[in-house]
């Protein structure tokens, strides 16, 4: 018997905007960087390496045409809320910011989180929180019919923060698997070397945990190294790790985590990196920081090829490009 095959009276294809593949991450929240795995890093990384190429060309592009993005930041930021706010600009999409403006929002007039999330969702497809909770990102999540991405939840994760630094040591050394990586500072209290050690567990590498006895990393993450088998020490001293680091993580003693100001007081001070030390570094290596920097650094290293924080600031506009095309179906 033969069968006729009926033309379709609309053909939807032409109606629906083709979902892309990009990674499993369409329409998912980004709260810990435990959601990737080196699969999904590496084709963050090569979409991250497009929109530099995009932007050096043309600047701007219309991706994400029709898009809002609704940045909440309930803590000070500079370069994560301008790099997303940038990333949306750049692809074509708009930006409802609630940033150095929560104190403005009804947050000041004391409504939850909740009902301030079931309200932007309203407007935007997508919701970038940085909030002082840890954990308080993951709720917010589960309240929202759209993604949420995490910008910071307290002394918990810095997700996207821990890409943009795992790219720029890849953009830097070339490569991940062998080197020696060295943490100093804040380690107790430093979400990005939370979420950054976190990702690194992934890699075959050497970590060196630098900091006063009282910033010493968490017990569980340093145990999820251990269970990494990677190598480890900890030492108080730079200068026990300064000859062989291939990158010194370098970060601010977080002081607005301290119950205790007196105890901020006391190890505030303790490391700067300067010019003078980086003569005992290697050639070959990279000096790094989420910033803001509040003396760890010394200014006269800004000048060193090493000095690679700035570059640093620069991928984070790249990797939320990535993050922001992905999460929004757009491969
Ligand atoms: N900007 C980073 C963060 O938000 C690092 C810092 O504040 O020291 O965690």
């Amino acid at each position: 018997m033969q069968t006729t095959i009926l033309e379709p009276l609309f053909n939807f294809e032409n109606l629906v905007k083709p979902v892309h593949h990009s990674n499993g991450l369409t329409g998912q929240d980004i709260i810990s960087v435990s959601q990737f795995d080196r699969a999904r890093l590496a084709y963050i990384f090569s979409r991250a390496h497009e929109m530099r190429e995009m932007v050096g060309r043309v600047g701007s592009t219309d991706l994400l045409r029709g898009f809002i993005l609704a940045c909440l930041f309930y803590e000070p930021s500079t370069r994560t809320s301008a790099s997303f706010i940038a990333a949306m600009e750049r692809l074509g999409g708009s930006v409802i910011p609630i940033t150095q403006g929560v104190q403005f929002s009804s947050v000041s007039k004391g409504e939850t989180l909740a009902d301030t999330i079931r309200t932007l969702e309203q407007y935007a497809d997508v919701i970038v929180l940085r909030h002082p909770e840890t954990g308080s990102v993951q709720i917010a999540a589960d309240y929202a019919n759209v993604p949420v991405i995490n910008a910071g939840d307290g002394i918990g994760e810095h997700p996207t923060q821990a890409l943009l630094d795992l790219f720029t040591i890849q953009e830097e050394l070339g490569t991940i698997d062998g080197l020696k990586i060295a943490m100093v500072g804040d380690l107790r209290y430093g979400r990005t070397v939370h979420s950054l050690t976190k990702l690194l567990t992934q890699y075959r590498v050497s970590l060196r945990f630098v900091s006063p006895e009282i910033l010493r990393l968490p017990l569980v993450i340093m145990n999820e190294v251990i269970d990494a088998g990677l190598d480890v020490r900890e030492t108080h001293d730079v200068a026990d790790v300064i000859g062989d680091a291939d990158v010194l993580y370098v970060t601010r003693v977080q002081k607005e985590r301290f119950s205790d100001l007196a105890q901020y007081e006391e190890v505030k001070n303790l490391y700067e990196i300067t010019s003078e030390l980086l003569t005992k570094a290697k050639q070959k290596m990279v000096v790094m920081h989420p910033l803001p920097r509040v003396g760890e650094i010394h200014y006269n290293v800004d000048s060193d090829p090493r000095a690679a924080y700035f570059r640093q600031v620069k991928n984070g506009m790249y990797i939320r490009m990535a993050l922001l095309a992905a999460v929004l179906g757009k491969a």
